[in-house]
């Protein structure tokens, strides 16, 4: 080697030590693992807590879980002491909706950010607003690279609604190859066409979300396999004399067809009395058990919409003093003092409905779990059209599931055990919804117990999505407190 190109060599490979070094102490500050020390662990593999625990975090996954007293904390740990405090999963809401605006000035808060604030660390969106859908794609990938605060994000493309202006065999093979975890359908897909997306998501391999179509039916439903359905309320059409020929080319004009035609089926129920109405309801809801037992297809629970609209329809002033709702979109609040809100205008003259379908879901729910249909915490939040607030609706669904029968530990488990299992027929990973080696590090500091009141999940300490850490003062940033 010529002599002169000697210390040339030198300092290169001197810069390159030095660059490495850099980067290396980099990617130590980023890769700093962070040790929840003695913490009342709730790892949300069986109903019970597991006292005095550690629980190390590196990267975005859970790496160690022990005693306290037999667990070694990585000497560069971030220490988080958890003394008298409770660990759970983060939660998921798995129907919700994602809209472009949440990112603009549209939502006073970000959704993405309610939704950390309120330890719900995956959502999954059943239709994006927009034309492609692409950007919770893209949010995903900007979450997963520290650019966005958000959770996980798993998302179906636009919704395959039916009066299709392309051949819905192309829209599914589009959809998966952009790479969209599911497909989801809506309520006017017809019977030949709900066949096509049916059997083409089954040769591509991608999962299938949503209604119960109009002209399908729960039976073609179940003939046809699709994989989810979106909604406890969609069994109400069951229970309705749909003529299930007929067509509308207008979607509005379809929906009220059903609307109208499943008031006039239950009007002879409002006269009954209580016990007369429950034992008739009995006995609908026992023709849907029973198509569905043995079957294991999940539902989405999404009862809180029944909650909001029974409030919203006979309790407006108590509706309006929720403090969560600053947190709705500017113009919700002002179409609902003036009785232009979506529910205040789909249940203008039928309002006594309202209960009564909350009734009937309430005992679909019960009679679900009964047969162990797996039923995934879930609450219809995002659009803004509806004054359900994302994140902090998770807990109104948690607690109706709890008034109806859940434990609280049941409860929670539809958002995070029974939740990730479902994760897992979509896309093959099983990898939140416990506390154990190997999953996201999703997790919720708590104050108080929550597998004794499901309440104490709203007293949230601090929450970790994927490794990421906000602690109280960072969720009073974020909600701008
Ligand atoms: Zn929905």
């Amino acid at each position: 080697m010529p002599r002169r190109l000697l210390p040339y060599l030198m300092s290169t490979i001197g810069l390159w030590i030095l660059w490495t070094q850099m980067t290396g102490s980099a990617l130590a500050i980023e890769k700093q693992p962070t040790a929840f020390i003695h913490a009342n662990l709730i790892p949300m593999t069986t109903a019970t807590v597991l006292f005095d625990h550690t629980v190390v975090v590196e990267g975005k996954q859970i790496t160690v879980v022990g005693p306290s007293n037999d667990t070694e904390i990585p000497d560069n740990a971030n220490v988080i002491n958890c003394r008298n405090a409770f660990l759970m999963p983060g939660l998921s809401d798995m129907h919700m909706h994602l809209r472009y605006s949440w990112i603009s000035d549209a939502w006073p808060v970000s959704p993405l950010k309610l939704y950390i604030a309120n330890g719900v660390t995956t959502i999954r969106c059943f239709g994006p607003g927009g034309k492609t859908g692409k950007y919770g794609l893209n949010w995903q990938k900007d979450i997963d690279a520290g650019r966005l605060v958000g959770p996980s994000i798993l998302t179906c493309g636009p919704m395959l609604g039916g009066h299709f202006k392309k051949d819905p065999e192309q829209i599914v093979i589009k959809q998966k190859y952009q790479r969209f975890d599911f497909i989801k359908i809506y309520s006017y897909v017809t019977k030949e066409e709900y066949h096509t997306i049916l059997a083409t998501a089954k040769k591509l391999n991608i999962y299938t979300a949503g209604h119960i179509p109009f002209q399908v039916g729960l039976d073609g439903v179940l003939a046809e396999g699709m994989d989810e359905i979106a909604h406890i309320e969609e069994f109400l059409w069951e229970f309705s004399d749909l003529d299930r020929q007929r067509y509308f080319e207008n979607k509005e004009a379809w929906m009220a067809y059903a609307v109208q035609t499943t008031f006039d089926r239950f009007a002879p129920f409002l006269e009954l009395n209580p016990q007369e109405k429950e034992q008739k309801l009995e006995v609908l809801v026992a023709t849907i058990l029973d198509k569905l037992k043995d079957r294991q297809i999940p539902v989405c629970t999404t009862l809180v919409v029944d909650d909001l609209i029974e409030q919203k329809l006979f309790y407006p002033e108590q509706f309006l003093r929720k403090p969560e709702n600053r947190f709705l979109p500017a113009g919700y609040l002002d179409r609902f003092r003036k009785g232009k809100e979506k529910h205040q205008m789909q249940f203008k003259g039928g309002e006594v409905f309202a209960p009564f379908k909350y009734m009937l879901d309430k005992k679909l729910l019960v009679g679900l779990k009964k047969i162990n249909i797996p039923l995934l915490l879930s609450t219809d939040a995002g659009t803004g059209r509806m004054g359900i607030v994302p994140g902090f609706s998770i807990h109104d669904e948690l607690r109706i599931l709890v008034e109806n029968g859940f434990t609280p530990y049941e409860a929670i488990a539809a958002g995070t055990i029974v939740a990730s299992g479902i994760v897992k027929r979509m896309n093959g990973q099983d990898d939140f919804g416990t506390i154990v080696p190997g999953k996201r590090a999703d997790l919720i500091l708590l104050q108080k117990n929550p597998l004794e009141d499901v309440a104490n999940v709203r007293k949230i300490s601090g929450v970790m999505a994927a490794g990421q850490w906000y602690d109280q003062k960072a969720i009073a940033e974020m909600l701008g407190n």
